[in-house]
């Protein structure tokens, strides 16, 4: 038997402007649901790991908010968990939306790693909606900013290419032992990624300003003697007429959120799920310290 390779261990963060499809290609690199994903911007709000382990080498991916402008305490915190993500990884990979170009979201992004004096990998996205000939500009361009040591072309969505982006990271990623368990997948409590699922219902169902204004939280979990688990959660929003539009008629919007959310429950969970949402107006989730912290968020920011 040959020796066998050293073993590789590193942290890669996405980062990238909102919509770039950061969140799509997590779950492509780890091949599985881990990050909730949305047409809307702003869906990911904090950071999101995914681990996968390639070859000898253990991936430990960084999802993060998306990198904008922010306004509002929320926003604000997003970006920063965003920014310290890129800080504390090995890796840097830069998301592009190839239909979208370059846009100003975008240019404070490389701007940022650049007076950082990071280096970082290019990944153009979602090559599926662009013809061949209009990527070459675009990627000589990106080229031409002295940040990217190497340029990927992928379609998230479709998993084209993210296998060589994946083999080319496992490659450069540091000698060392591996930071988690062989089979974990990632480090959210099952209580949050299951409030996840539910939130990616909302932004889903939803339209407009109400999935901004939204909170989910698992509030009860308990595991059955039959193997099924009984799941509450809390869909926290901060008006009476936000609460009614989330409840819609007789109940039914409400109804089907849980219903998506609880097959979505099952499958993840390998379980039989009972689902209970109780939708509450809490005027100011927005402005409490404590569930900064379950969020992961620095309300400071
Ligand atoms: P994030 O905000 O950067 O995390 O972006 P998401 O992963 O939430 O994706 C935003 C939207 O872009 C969703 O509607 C995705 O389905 C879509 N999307 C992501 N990657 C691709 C891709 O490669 N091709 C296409 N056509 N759509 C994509
Ligand atoms: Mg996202």
């Amino acid at each position: 038997m040959s020796e066998a390779a050293p073993r590789r261990c590193g942290y890669v963060a996405l980062v990238g402007a909102p919509n770039a499809g950061k969140s799509t290609l997590l779950n492509q690199l780890v091949g599985a649901k881990l990050s909730i994903v949305s047409p809307k911007v702003q869906t990911t709000r904090s950071r999101v790991l995914g681990i996968v382990v390639e070859d000898a080498a253990q991936l430990v991916f960084v999802d993060t908010p998306g990198i904008f402008a922010p306004k509002r305490r929320l926003e604000r915190a997003m970006v920063a968990a965003a920014w310290a993500g890129a800080e504390d990884a090995d890796f840097v990979v830069v998301l592009v939306d190839a239909a979208r170009g370059v846009d100003a979201d975008a240019e404070r992004i490389i701007a940022g790693l650049k007076s950082a004096g990071r280096r970082a990998v290019l990944v153009l996205n979602k090559v599926d909606l662009v013809d061949p000939p209009r990527l070459l500009p675009l990627a000589d361009r990106l080229r031409k900013e002295a940040l990217f040591d190497a340029v990927f072309m992928v379609s998230a969505l479709t998993g084209d290419g993210v296998a060589d982006l994946r083999r080319h990271l496992a490659a450069a990623l540091p000698e060392g032992p591996w930071l988690y368990p062989e089979d974990q997948l990632t480090d959210l409590p099952m209580r949050l990624l299951a409030a996840e699922v539910t939130r990616e219902q909302v932004f889903l169902q939803l339209q407009q300003e109400l999935p901004y204004a939204t909170l989910v939280e698992t509030e009860t979990w308990e595991e059955r003697a039959d193997g099924s688990i009984k799941i509450g959660q809390a869909i926290h929003v901060q008006r009476a007429s936000q609460k009614a539009i989330m409840l819609g008629k007789g109940g039914s919007r409400v109804k089907e959120i849980g219903a998506r959310a609880r097959a979505e429950l099952e499958h993840t969970l390998g379980r039989r799920v009972h689902l209970f949402l109780f939708v509450r107006v809490t005027e100011d989730w927005t402005e409490d310290r404590e569930r900064y912290r379950a969020m992961g968020l620095e309300f400071e920011s």
